[in-house]
């Protein structure tokens, strides 16, 4: 049977199934996608709330990704750069952790400078992109690790926060919170980047960030190896 008469069935419209249909479709396949969520994407997804935009995982595109630099369109992405470094909550203080030379001012800067509320000035990522929030508005996003009881995650959360912007945090709209589960696969330093990037048993092949990187890379490179196998089996 030739590529071209192949109905491939992908089983979820996360990085790693979308890309490994791209290359299917480009090799000539029919890939079909079956997907149980409302919406393609998985964990890269972003909702509209009242002018907002929420990423329901807040992403950062490393631009020396190779493969997924290769597939997608960074154009049409619109892409903004960070600004390297972090601010660190220490018990004495916010403390700027960064590389001093790749040009760290502004955010960074104005977020420390002693003058104003820390909130008015930390604006992140609706500094970075204006289209996270209305105008005169701005988008705070808050990651948090583990698993929290229902109903307590935002009341101390909203505590942290105003123990670090002095109160600020208090005025702050809480718009939304995403929970989600089995948000990245464990992998320790030193693994991934092992093996094919995908496994497969009889005609079935499972590709996923897991099997490669816990990333947009990761996902990315398994979905495409996936499909290069499925295109040219050894
Ligand atoms: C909070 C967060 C922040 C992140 N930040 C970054 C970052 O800054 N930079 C970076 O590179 N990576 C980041 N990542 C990692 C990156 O998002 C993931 O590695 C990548 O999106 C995984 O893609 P995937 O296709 O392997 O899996 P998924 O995105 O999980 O896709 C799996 C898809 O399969 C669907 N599905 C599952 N079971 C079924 C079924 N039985 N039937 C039909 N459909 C099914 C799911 O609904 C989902 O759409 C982050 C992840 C999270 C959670």
């Amino acid at each position: 049977m030739s590529i071209s008469e192949k109905t491939v069935l992908i089983v979820g419209g996360g990085l790693a199934g979308l890309a490994c249909a791209i290359r299917l479709h480009e090799a000539g396949a029919r890939p079909l996608i079956f997907e149980r969520s409302d919406g393609v994407g998985g964990r890269v997804r972003t909702d509209q709330l009242d002018g907002f935009l929420l990423d329901r995982g807040f992403q950062v595109f490393l631009d020396a990704y190779p493969e997924a630099g290769d597939l997608l369109d960074k154009d049409k992405l619109d892409l903004r750069a960070f600004r390297p470094g972090a601010l660190i909550y220490q018990t004495s203080g916010m403390r700027r952790v960064m590389d001093v030379f790749r040009e760290p001012r502004h955010l960074m800067e104005s977020a420390l400078a002693p003058v104003g509320s820390f909130a008015d000035k930390l604006r992140v990522p609706s500094d970075l992109a204006p289209d996270y929030a209305p105008p005169g508005r701005a988008l705070v996003s808050v990651s948090v690790l583990g698993i929290v009881e229902s109903g307590d995650l935002e009341s101390r959360v909203l505590a942290e926060l105003d123990a670090w912007f002095g109160g600020a945090a208090r005025a702050w709209r809480h718009l939304r919170t995403y929970r989600i589960e089995r948000a990245l696969p464990r992998q320790p330093p030193g693994s991934g980047f092992t093996g094919p990037g995908f496994r497969k048993e009889a005609d079935v092949y499972l590709c996923g960030d897991h099997l490669w990187s816990a990333s947009i890379e990761g996902a990315i490179v398994s979905g495409l190896r996936t499909a290069d196998a499925i295109l040219k089996p050894s």
